[in-house]
This record gives structure tokens, sequence and C-alpha cells, in this order.
């Protein structure tokens, strides 16, 4: 088997990824829905992979993974990855999982974060508003992950909350050293959100990047009685092109509450140094920015070995990112705990994808699906519609 062609539209703001081959089995992937501009970036691998063999998955990522880097760079590469895989399941007539080793668990946990309701004022009852009403959804979601601090709003809305000037520009800008009334505020509303919530569900908080070590000690200190079940990315994380081992293990070694970073790496390389010196206590690595679902498998393996938790990223994945965790998540060791549940930006991808269950999520859990490859596809005809000029092609 060959590949033929490299294909990248953009639906819905997300770039989708085509390969096609020789024998008329086709490959899907995607990026993040935020990540319109990665279109020409896809493209720049095309010829580096026409002609290989898709389902010598790694040949073919050999050739491509040493030009890639940190979220939003790594995004085309995982793509490819994926689609890579789809093909491959497709060609051997077997869901990926079996390919990666087979399934270790029938569902897979998943996880949702809450930032769905507007909250602009920021304050604990807000905050207690919001994960209330995200406890009523169908899914029954059993662990919630809230934006907070310098990963929300509340740093710039909060009058006096760190020192230093506000920056309202760009992803995750602000960073600073914390007030004692910004740090007081940030723990009330968490106090608030646990003792709305109580102990059935378990609480995450995407905090940053933004905090200083010193500030992280004592808010990751303040949070020990709530018993949350990690704190993530406090000192670098999303959109940050490098690694603070030796801060995170500072902080790590002084606080009970588990620290967690990593979705904006790229390959396990640059796990090492995170792992070796189990400088957090769980890892986040999304598979659509670290190189793939194989890598992420390999990096939840070695973590593990170390006695470091995963708790892959995924929330702007899309449904093929949703099909590609499923997959990865139901072969990964005992370290896993959820994966973030990608929920579709536009409610007509539900419409135009075919294989998902009726109701994706149960009480937390997604049942591991076994139609080959990804086991999902595309209604090509309800789907075209969504085709952007140019893009008119695609599904040929
Ligand atoms: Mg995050």
């Amino acid at each position: 088997m060959k590949i033929t062609d490299l294909k990248c539209a953009i639906m819905g703001g997300a770039p989708i990824i085509r390969i096609t081959t020789d024998v008329g089995i086709d490959g899907y992937g995607q990026a993040e829905f935020y990540k319109s501009y990665l279109k020409p970036h896809v493209l720049f691998y095309r010829d580096m992979i026409i002609g290989l063999d898709p389902t010598n998955v790694e040949a073919v990522m050999q050739r491509i993974r040493r030009m890639g880097a940190f979220k939003p760079w790594g995004a085309a590469v995982s793509a490819i990855e994926v689609a890579l895989w789809d093909i491959a399941g497709k060609a051997a007539g077997l869901p990926i999982y079996k390919l990666l080793g087979g399934k270790v668990r029938d569902k897979v946990r998943t996880y949702i974060t809450t930032n769905r309701y507007p909250m602009p004022t920021q304050t604990p009852a807000e905050y207690v508003e919001n994960v209330l009403k995200i406890r009523e959804w169908p899914e029954q979601f059993t662990i919630f992950k809230q934006p907070i601090s310098f990963h929300s709003p509340m740093a710039i809305t909060t009058p006096n909350y760190s020192y230093g000037e506000r920056r309202p520009w760009g992803v995750h800008s602000n960073r600073g050293v914390m007030t004692a009334q910004g740090m007081t505020h940030t723990v009330a509303c968490v106090a608030a959100m646990k003792e709305a919530l109580g102990d059935s569900i378990g609480l995450a908080l995407d905090c940053g990047p933004g905090f200083m070590p010193q500030d992280a000690v004592r808010f990751a200190q303040a949070c020990e009685p709530y018993n949350l079940l990690w704190l993530e990315d406090m000192l670098s994380g999303d959109y940050t092109p490098f690694v603070t081992a030796d801060q995170y293990r500072d902080v790590k070694n002084k606080t009970s509450t588990p620290l967690h970073t990593g979705e904006q790496m790229y390959l396990r390389q640059n796990f090492m140094e995170l792992i070796e010196k189990r400088a957090v206590d769980v890892i986040g690595p999304d598979p659509l920015d670290v190189g793939g679902i194989a890598e992420l498998k390999w990096i939840c393996e070695y973590a593990d070995m170390h006695g470091i938790m995963m708790a892959p990223h995924g929330t702007g994945n899309g449904l093929i990112g949703l099909a590609a965790l499923v997959q990865v998540c139901a072969t990964l060791p005992d370290n896993f705990i959820a994966f973030e549940y990608p929920k579709a930006n536009h409610p007509w991808w539900y419409e135009i994808i075919d294989g998902l269950p009726d109701q994706i999520v149960k009480e937390s859990f997604v049942d591991v699906w076994d139609k080959p490859g990804l086991g999902i596809s595309f209604r090509v005809n309800a789907a075209k519609k969504y085709l952007e000029a140019g893009d008119e092609r695609f599904f040929d």
C-alpha cells in the first residue's frame, strides 16, 4: 500500500486531515478547532510522505517527526500520525487499540472542563453556580476541571489580583506575584466549589501558567484540605515552549496537592526530565500535540514506571480527536485517570460523523467501540456543505 495524497480542509475552524492510498483506504486526523492557521503547516509534510506505506506508521513518522515542536507546532505531525493509524486499522480490519497492544478496559473515563457558562464577576458564588449547572448534564461527569486564577479572567477582573500590569492580549499572558487579596480570593472560590460539590465529584483546577513558584507553594498548601485531583500548569504549561521541571519539583516537594502539566509538550524526549525527576504528580499530554497516540502511550508507560499519573488533554480535539483518545486510553496502564472530553464546537459535527454512540458519555465513561481504525467515518454528502471555498474536492 502507498500513500497517494495528504489533504487538509478547514471545517468549523478545525484542520481536518485526510490521507489517501492506492488501494482506496483513507485515514482521518485533525487538530484542535482553535488552529485553522495550521493548514499550510499540514501540507508542508505532503511531499515527505507520498509513496510511503502508511501501515508502517513509525517509518512514516520518522520522515516528519523531527520537523515539529511544542504546541501549536506539534499538531500537524500528530494529526498525520492519527490518520496513519486509522489506515493501518482499516487495512487490518481491527480497531486501533488492537494495533497498540490491545485494550485493558472496555470503557474509558473522561472528565469535563467546566468553563461552559459566562462568569463575568469571577466570584465564589459564580464558580458554585457554574459547577452546579455542569453537575446536571446528562453525561454525569465524575471529574470536573475548573479554569481559575491565571487560566481564567479572574486574574484580570479581580481588583488588585497580582502585582504588575494587566495583559489583555494573547493566550494566558498574565503572570506575576499574587497579592494577599488575589490569593485569598482564589482559595475562597476553591472552598466554595468544594463545599457545593462535596466529594462525589473529583475537582481539578487549571491554574496558569502564571504563578511564581513561591505563590504556587502557598496556593497548593492552602488547597490541601480540599483533596483536589490536581493543580494544572501553575508555573509553565499551555503555550509555554519549555519545561520548568526543577521549579515544579521544588513546589511538589512542599505540598500534598498533586501537580499536573504537559499539554503543550511535544515528544517523549521532552518528558524525560519531568518524569525522571518526578517533578509533577500527573502529566497531561494531548495526543494531537505530543506527536500522536503511540507517542502518548509510550509516555504514559514511562510515567507509570516512575509513579506518575496520566490525564490526557483534549478539550479542543473534536470528534476525530475523541475517537483517537478513546482508542489510546483503552490501552493505557493503571496510572490513567481520565481524558479531557472534547465536546464538538458545532452541533452539526454529530450529524456528519458516523460511528459514535447516540449518547457518547454515560456516567462519565465512553464505551470502547470495535470498528476498524478510529471506527468513525464522514457522512460525505452531509459533510460537504461545511467545506470552505477551495476545499470542495477534499472528499474526492
Ligand atoms: Mg490546561
